[in-house]
Parts: structure tokens; sequence; C-alpha cells
């Protein structure tokens, strides 16, 4: 028998059971059983949690950063005490294999451990004497109340490229996770409350899109951090904006990965099916399109098949896992109408993945939401499977002639979240980076997500707004500048000023 549990909101320190009467199942991705319901928030709910955020931003604005970061330190200490329980819920919820939830949860530590060097990132820029007696200087400051919308995809290490930031620059936050993977979120505010810090600065609502609206239009949010698909990532830009708040809304993506002829052939066949089927392909940087260029189809094409077949598809908790399961139903099924979709547009379905059996994945699988790794050969830029994001194990390959052509079909796509280029030669790995239109490039490495003091973003319909996620971005998304200009009595020469004034 599964327990099944009751998943709630955490609000000024508190957790708090939901009181809007609405709930959405959360359920094993692998076994298909549900393990938990998850409370969906009225407005009001929203309304409580902004409250609490708002009557805690005076005095945490107050604190020193130097404070604000000896608490993070200590969450810090927590989380990785805690790091393996963090990582059994994703894997319980989201169904990722656990050594990838557990790097998931590593990826998202690193934030914090950036946060941690706050009062460095805070320090200001001081000019003595712009005139004679005069100094001017520029600060950062908090902005107030923010706000977080997550997706189900990484439960733990997206919202930690947010928070983090926020919560050293002086914020108060409000997150709304996913409610596909909820838990990881409740025990983080639980840990952040164990390490001292003050109730009401880190609170999470669960919900869906009304919670996600009444953080939209409540007039104490001052900023939006939002990843997600593209058409919800346009809509939150659109509506904050509308509101007045400062928004980045992260959206979708379609990550080709070019291959050379004068690539390393085992390496990069290493490379493909890591980031094609890693995560079970549900990563906003996975790789979903191999561009082949000249002749190296053929040489990779067949060890790739062979790879994709003998992928190692199990319940995430076996550790030889290499692929777990899809992450709800609706999900599986919209990645096979994909596959379908393929075929019909005339793609070659090199290898199959929509007859797996969950049974072979590990006991009591049969009712999970599996899929096999699925390979497409000659996929051309007018079929759907190109153009759209499928979010599943597909791998898509196209075949081009030249460097040139690649990096043109690149450029032409609507999404610029992440590429990469495997090759040996360096004049066209440093072509590569210099021309493509994409936010994270990777030169023979599959899946460039930049460590935490780089800062994450895409370009075109990958991003909306003007910041990346986390690095010095973060801190300046999180913060707005103020000049100051001062002089004191004895240097004020007497006499209205008339003119604009300029250095004396
Ligand atoms: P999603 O857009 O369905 O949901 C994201 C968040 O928005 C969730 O919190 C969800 O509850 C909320 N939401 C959903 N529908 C809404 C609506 N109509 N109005 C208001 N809020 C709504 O995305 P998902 O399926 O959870 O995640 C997968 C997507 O996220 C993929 O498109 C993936 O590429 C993208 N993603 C992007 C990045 C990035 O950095 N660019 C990172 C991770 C995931």
């Amino acid at each position: 028998m599964t327990s099944i549990t009751e998943i709630g909101h955490h609000i000024g320190g508190n957790a708090i059971p939901g009181a809007s009467g609405r709930t959405q199942p959360v359920t094993n991705p692998a076994t298909g059983a549900v393990t938990g319901h998850v409370s969906l928030a009225s407005a009001a709910e929203v309304h409580a949690a902004v409250r609490a955020a708002a009557a805690a931003f005076p005095a945490w604005a107050n604190t020193p950063p130097l404070r604000r970061a000896r608490i993070l330190f200590k969450f810090l200490e927590l989380l990785n005490q805690h790091h393996d329980e963090l990582a059994h819920l994703i894997t319980a919820e989201h169904g990722k294999v656990f050594t990838d939830a557990q790097g998931e949860v590593t990826r998202g530590i690193e934030v914090v451990e950036f946060a941690c060097g706050i009062p460095q990132l805070l320090k200001g820029d001081y000019t003595d004497q712009v005139s004679t007696g005069i100094d001017n200087w520029t600060m950062r400051q908090p902005l107030g109340v923010v706000a977080g919308i997550t997706p189900f995809n990484f439960p733990v290490m997206v919202p930690m490229w947010m928070f983090p930031v926020a919560i050293a620059c002086g914020n108060t936050f409000v997150l709304k996770p996913s409610p596909i993977d909820p838990s990881p979120s409740l025990l983080i505010a639980e840990l952040f409350k164990q390490a001292g810090l003050p109730d009401g600065v880190f609170n999470v609502v669960q919900g869906d899109k009304e919670s996600v609206d009444a953080l939209l239009e409540h007039p104490q949010v001052t900023a939006v951090s939002f990843v997600g698909s593209t058409p919800i990532a346009n809509h939150i830009y659109e509506t904050g904006a509308r509101h007045g708040k400062r928004v980045q809304a992260l959206g979708g993506a379609k990550n080709h990965m070019v291959v050379m002829p004068d690539a390393d052939i085992d390496r990069t066949v290493d490379a493909l099916i890591g980031a094609a089927y890693g995560s079970a392909g549900e990563r906003c940087m996975a790789i979903s399109v191999a561009v082949l260029v000249g002749d190296v189809a053929d040489r990779l094409l067949p060890r790739l098949v062979e790879r994709t077949k003998s992928l190692k598809v199990l319940e995430g908790e076996n550790l030889d896992a290499e692929m777990g399961p899809i992450v709800t139903r609706v999900a599986q099924e919209r990645i096979v109408g994909y596959i379908d979709q393929g075929v019909k547009e005339g793609a070659t379905l090199l290898v199959d993945g929509r007859g797996f059996d969950g049974a072979q994945a590990g006991a009591g699988c049969g009712n999970g939401f599996w899929l096999g790794g699925t390979l497409f050969d000659h996929v051309t830029p007018e079929m759907r499977i190109y153009k759209e994001e499928i979010f599943g194990p597909v791998l898509a390959c196209a075949r081009v002639k030249t460097f040139e052509e690649a990096v043109n079909l690149i450029n032409a796509h609507e999404f610029g979240n992440g590429t990469a280029c495997f090759t040996s030669d360096g004049h066209t790995a440093r072509e590569f980076a210099r021309r493509i239109q994409v936010g994270m490039v990777g030169i023979n490495v599959p899946i460039p997500v930049p460590m935490a003091w780089h800062g994450f973003g895409g370009w075109k319909r990958s991003l909306f707004g003007d910041t990346h996620a986390y690095g010095e971005e973060g801190v300046r998304f999180y913060t707005k500048q103020k000049s100051i200009m001062q002089r004191w009595p004895s240097s004020i020469a007497r006499g209205a000023e008339f003119a604009m004034p300029t250095a004396k």
C-alpha cells in the first residue's frame, strides 16, 4: 500500500494545509501510482503568502548582507546534509534516475554557494571628487517581494536559480513550484527555517494558473522570475509587464548539436546519447536535433542506433538506470503523438520507443509512463518534429552538406536556448561560437549549462526579458541601482547655480 501525502503550502514560516478545496494528484511516474494530493492555492492563499513576505521585507532588507550570507552558509550546510533526501524526492515525483537527481541538487547548491558571496557582489561603485568637495556613488538595493514560478523538470535546481540570489540581495520570496512534483519545495522551506531564516522571507504556495495570475496581478509583487514553456513564458512576460513588474521569463528550446566530419565519433556518440536521452529528454538543454555535416552521418548513425536500442530504461532508483519514465501520462501521449507525426511527415524512424513495455523497467512499473529512446533520420526543417519542442526522448537527425548550412539552420530556428558543435578544428569551433544566434554554446560539450557565477539564459523565444538567471545578471535582476551624490557644508560654494553643474 502506498501512503497518500497531503501537500500544502509554507507561509510565514509555517507549514499550512491547503484551504481552497482544490487539489491535484501527484503520481510516481515509474508505477503510475498516486502518492499524494497537492493543494492548488486560491487567490486568497496567494495574498496571505505575499502579505507574509511583505511583512518580513523591511527587517530582512535592513539585515547586513554579511548576516544574510551567514544564514545562507548554514542553509548550504543543511542542503549538503539532506542532499540525497532531496534527490529521492525528485526521483519519486519526477521519475528521473537517482544519479541524475543527485546532479540536479548539486547544480542547485552551487547557486547557494555563489549567493554566500553576496557582500562582495553588492559592493557599490564609488568616485571620489567628481567635482571639488563632491563624491558620487552607486549602490544596489532589493526590490521587495519577488516571485518565482517554476517548471516540473527541475523541481530543486530551477527554484535555486532564483531564490538564493533574490534572498541574499535582501528581497523576500514567494515560490510557486510545479504541481507535478511539489514536495522538494517544502523540504527546502523547512531547511531554510532550520538555518535561521526569519519567517516570511521564503514562502511556498502550491498551485496552478489561478495562483500564478494572483501573483502577476498583486501590487506588492515587484518582480517575477519564470521558467517553463514558451507560450506561458510569453503570457507571464506580457501580463507581468502590464502590471508594472520586472520580469524574466525563460521558455522552451530546440537544441541542435552540430557534428562535423572531423569530430571524434566515439566521444560524439557518447555525448549525443547522454544529451538526448538523459532525464528522458525532459531538459531544456537536452539535445533534440543532431545536425550531421557532410559524410559524418553514415559513420555515426550505425553506432547511434545500436546505443539507442541498448539504453538501460529502468525505474529511477535502480542505480543501473540510464533513463527513467516520462513525467506524466499526458506527456507520454504527447510524445507518442509527435513520433506518429514524424512518421507521417516522412522522416525515417530508425529506433521506435513507442512499444516499450514498462514491466521491463522494474517491479510494479507495468502501469507507469514509459517510452524507449526514439531516433529519426532525414528530418527536414518543414516537419513539426523539427520545428516544435517535443520534450521527450526523441532525437531528430538532420543532414546538411556544409558547416555554413548548419549555422544557417540553427540561426533560422525560433528557439535559441543551447547548442553545441563537435569538431577537432579550432577555427570551426571559434566561428561557431561567434556566429551562432543562441545564448549558451558548447564546444565538444553537449549540455553547456553555465556555472553559478556565469548566469543562464537563452536567446530569441527561449527568453523574454533582459537579464539571464543567476550569476551577476541575477544580482542585477533582483536589485535596483541608486546613485548618491554628496557634499558637506564646508565645501559648498556660496550663491545659487542656474547653469547645469559641471566639474569645478
Ligand atoms: P509549463 O509552462 O507547463 O509550466 C511552468 C509553470 O507555469 C508551472 O509552475 C505551471 O504550474 C505554470 N503554468 C502552467 N500553465 C499555466 C498557465 N496557463 N498560466 C499560468 N501559469 C501556468 O512548463 P513545464 O511543462 O512545467 O516545463 C517544461 C517546459 O519548461 C519546457 O518547455 C522546457 O523547455 C521549459 N524549461 C525551460 C528552461 C529554461 O531555462 N529555458 C528550463 C527548464 C524548463
